[in-house]
């Protein structure tokens, strides 16, 4: 019979096994094996050392063998760990002991109580303090049913039909990822509109890295939060969802950085302000979107396809999140500082891009310069972005070995 080794954590990702390891019980040397969920097959350990994490890719041979440096190999993962254990070899430390599993129940939060009752009472809804407000409305912590603390969004009355957002609020209710805002709960009976999600402590992303301006946040926690990003949208990417509104002010900070997308597929059915109303035409095959002219686009996130052919798709959102980056290296700088709206729209005529921010890693522009690609089909998946930001820190031994030394 298989036993599944203590220190085996498939599916699990590099920050989540950053919290596992960091997590009481574990000691210097506490260590896992995962398996990256966006790369099956791609292997990395994970290590505790002195309260920081440092992370390995395990490689393989051609012959299957396992290495974490080329010179020395082995037939099972249970060998590599065990020679490990014995010594570091190359390693931060010598392992110790598997991570712990942790034990928490998971909550599933008031989506779980309100699985079936979609539209809420109002009565059932506090509002206690303001958090902000946007475009559309306000923002407030609120109590659902004085046990519950949720965020509402109160919709100022003509921002949108109620049918046409009760239809996309059906989809939005079913989209469950731990790094995408959880829509709980609608108020639709009656003004102003409540959407109920869950809270985040620290507001949008965009006035979180304003604040702070590198004081607490630093480079890997800028490409952290660009991985979580990523990971959000690499669940809406195969649901088939477009965002439409992907920016700083749309992601949303809780504890420890946690980052999670916020507002996808709202930009669908907010009538804009004044007489433009978004309207678009749903081709199931490409799920490509196009609105009617004279609505609001926020034109320096929006790819140029959507600028000049009104073309929204995932590959969109893609260059929206280069474009995100951009924000989270900059702490939240307005993209193309030095231009209008106006000028950025032709300059994108003429492939002009930004250039790489100051103390943005060259290996992090390339990859806004990969989202920024003309022909959409050409800009990666989010797939493969979330693994690039995942794993950009792993360190990779074997890069530095001799190469005919085993
Ligand atoms: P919005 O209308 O989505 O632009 O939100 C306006 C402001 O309210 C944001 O900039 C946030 O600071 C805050 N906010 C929105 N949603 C939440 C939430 N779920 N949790 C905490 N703060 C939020």
């Amino acid at each position: 019979m298989n036993v599944i080794p203590m220190w085996y954590f498939p599916d699990t990702k590099r920050l989540d096994a950053e919290k596992l390891l960091q997590a009481e019980g574990n000691k210097h040397g506490s260590f896992l094996i995962r398996e990256c969920e966006s790369q099956p097959g791609e292997l990395s350990m994970s290590v505790l050392d002195e309260g920081k994490v440092k992370h390995y890719k395990i490689k393989r041979s051609d012959n299957g063998h396992y290495f974490v440096s080329k010179r020395r190999t082995f037939i099972t993962l249970k060998e590599l760990v065990e020679y490990y254990s014995t010594t570091e070899d190359g390693l931060c430390v010598r392992l110790t002991q598997p991570c712990r599993k942790a034990t928490a129940p998971q909550t599933h939060g008031l989506s779980y109580n309100t699985a079936d009752q979609w539209e809420i009472p109002r009565s059932s809804i506090c509002l206690l303090r303001k958090l902000g407000s946007g475009q559309f409305g306000e923002v407030y912590e609120g109590l659902w049913n004085s046990t519950t603390a949720v965020a509402v969004k109160t919709l100022r009355q003509g921002s949108m039909n109620s049918q046409d957002f009760l239809r996309e609020a059906q989809i939005m209710k079913k989209l469950r990822h731990p790094k995408l805002i959880q829509l709980y709960a609608v108020c639709t009976v009656g003004e102003p509109i409540y959407i109920i999600t869950e809270l985040m402590t620290h507001g949008s992303l965009l006035e979180y890295l304003q604040k702070d301006r590198g004081e607490f946040v630093g480079m890997p926690d800028q490409v952290e939060m660009g991985a979580q990003v990523a990971a959000g949208m690499a669940y809406l990417e195969i649901q088939n969802y477009i965002h439409r509104d992907l920016a700083a002010r749309n992601v949303l900070v809780g504890d420890n950085n946690t980052c999670k997308v916020a507002d996808f597929g709202l930009a669908r059915v907010f009538n804009s302000e004044g007489d433009g109303v978004y309207d678009y035409e749903d081709n199931e095959d490409e799920r490509v979107y196009e609105m009617r002219q004279g609505t609001k686009l926020p034109i320096k996130w929006t790819a140029p396809e959507g600028l000049h052919d009104n073309k929204f798709t995932i590959k969109s959102d893609v260059w929206s999140f280069g474009i995100l980056l951009y924000e989270i290296m900059t702490f939240g700088q307005t993209p193309y500082p030095t231009l209008t709206n106006f000028q950025v729209m032709q300059r994108l005529r003429t492939n002009y891009r930004m250039p790489c921010p100051a103390n943005c890693p060259k290996r992090i522009y390339d990859i806004m310069m990969e989202c920024w690609k003309d022909s959409p089909p050409d800009r990666p998946t989010f797939e493969t972005l979330q693994w690039k930001l995942e794993e950009f820190y792993d360190v990779d031994i074997s890069e530095y070995d001799d190469t005919n030394s085993y």
